[in-house]
């Protein structure tokens, strides 16, 4: 059994996987499309310019789905670890669906955007959707009536917080993986700077994520069966 002290440094980063038991489908489940779209319709640029209505269609679909849904016992069990390692304790995730607040982590550091902010595609302006008129297939910027878009990283886009994130993890001893595929980069090599800086790494993962070779332990599982008994585990006094 291993046992962590409250002064360990731990970084966990998670994917779509943690969001699956609360009934938020995987990006990967069906055959790299998400929600039957193909990524590059719904989660470039480029399909943004090609058909904006539908890409506006998409997120606001997603986010009236995460609205619909409840955080699950890793989400708490993350809060717990966030507790029990206070400042410690950073989590990053790639998630766009809220979750992690909706459970009570404090500052999870959304890498890949949230679905319930969006931005102005001139004056960069950020809003939140909650505040736009859902009857409006592409909602204008109240400030200067350019189209405004999701406020989520894109493919070929630069992901949020990198430089707190490589901080975090050039000084973690622990670095976790839960739910993710390790194949959407650059998070997917977070993993390799971690362990390269000599943190131990674990995976918690229902398959084994494509990143394997740089993982010290991989608990196979569902990660609202798996994590809530290791962090007792590691968490024991
Ligand atoms: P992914 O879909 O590529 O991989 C998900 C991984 O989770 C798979 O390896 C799968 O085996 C594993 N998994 C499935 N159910 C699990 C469970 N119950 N417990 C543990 N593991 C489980 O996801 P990714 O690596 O996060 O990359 C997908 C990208 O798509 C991300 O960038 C993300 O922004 C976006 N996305 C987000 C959401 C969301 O916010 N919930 C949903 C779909 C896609």
């Amino acid at each position: 059994m291993m046992r962590l002290s409250r002064t360990t440094k731990v970084v966990v980063l998670t994917g779509a996987g943690i969001s699956a038991e609360s009934g938020i489908r995987t990006f990967r489940e069906s055959g790299g499309l998400w929600e039957n779209h193909k990524v590059e319709d719904v989660a470039t640029w480029s399909g943004f310019e090609k058909d904006p209505a539908l890409v506006w269609k998409f997120y606001r679909q997603r986010w009236e789905d995460s609205n619909s849904t409840k955080p699950n016992a890793a989400h708490y069990a993350l809060v717990e670890m966030e507790h029990y390692y206070a400042q410690h304790f950073s989590l990053v995730t790639q998630n766009v669906d809220g979750l992690h607040s909706a459970a009570g982590s404090k500052n999870p550091l959304e890498m890949h955007g949230n679905l319930n902010s969006c931005f102005c595609t001139t004056c960069r302006a950020k809003f939140k959707l909650h505040d736009t008129d859902p009857d409006i297939a592409i909602p204008l910027c109240p400030k200067c009536g350019a189209y405004l878009r999701p406020d989520i990283v894109w493919f070929g886009e630069i992901p949020y917080f990198l430089s707190e994130i490589e901080h975090s993890l050039k000084k973690c001893d622990v670095f976790i993986i839960i739910g993710t595929s390790g194949l959407v980069y650059p998070a997917a090599g977070f993993v390799m700077t971690a362990k390269l800086m000599g943190a131990k790494t674990i995976a918690i993962n229902l398959e084994a994520p494509d990143n394997l070779s740089f993982i010290d332990e991989f608990h196979q599982g569902k990660s609202g069966e798996v994590l809530p008994a290791l962090v007792k585990e590691w968490t024991a006094p």
